[in-house]
């Protein structure tokens, strides 16, 4: 079988907590900062945190063209930030990889509701239609726009898009890393070994 090895962009935010995860699922899990880091990952996952830092890190460290270029050969899932920093288009003046062809809203919720946590029912993940993913959002974005090839692959009760997926590219609102139900990175990882 094909060994996984999966990346995690850890320039800021929660890599750790996918990098427990990963391991525990039985795929090599390693931190990239550098542009080197990169060669040989099967995949990538681009952690929560704060989107305008992990940005211009990014910047910093010479990773947003390799970043791209890793992206279109490769599965990659952004959570949270990692959703903004996927996406071609938000709502402020930020480094962007524009990858996948979705509009980011950030800090989308308001003030009242900054964090909150919610069953969703995700078809796509094993047993999705039955057992709900419990979502837990953290001055999450929504998807405001979801054009081309990207499909919405979780909603609110209301209809907000929190999930999509584009071909090998994977965006969550929210934060599987943070609980103990393991279908979405079970998901990606099936994703990475089917690319
Ligand atoms: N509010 C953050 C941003 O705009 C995202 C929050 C998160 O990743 N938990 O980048």
């Amino acid at each position: 079988m094909k060994t996984l090895r999966i990346g995690v962009l850890s320039l800021q935010g929660a890599f750790r907590e996918h990098i427990q995860i990963l391991r525990r699922l039985g795929a090599e899990a390693s931190e990239v900062r550098l542009p080197q880091q990169l060669h040989g990952l099967t995949g990538l996952i681009i952690p929560g945190g704060e989107s305008t830092t992990i940005g211009k890190l990014a910047v910093t460290y010479g990773l947003m063209d390799p970043l791209r270029e890793f992206a279109a050969a490769h599965p990659v899932w952004g959570t949270c930030a990692g959703l903004i920093f996927l996406a071609k288009e938000t709502d402020s003046l930020q480094p962007l990889l524009g990858v996948m062809d979705i509009f980011a809203k950030r800090n989308a919720f308001g003030r009242q509701v900054d964090s909150f946590e919610t069953d969703l029912f995700v078809p796509v993940l094993e047993n999705g239609t039955a057992e709900p993913f419990h979502a837990v959002f953290i001055r999450s974005p929504y998807i405001a726009a979801v054009r081309g090839n990207a499909g919405v692959i979780a909603k609110l009760s209301d209809g907000t898009a929190v999930a999509v997926r584009e071909g090998k590219w994977l965006a969550t609102a929210f934060h599987p890393e943070l609980t103990s139900d393991l279908r979405f990175h079970r998901y990606f990882l099936q994703m990475s070994r089917d690319d």
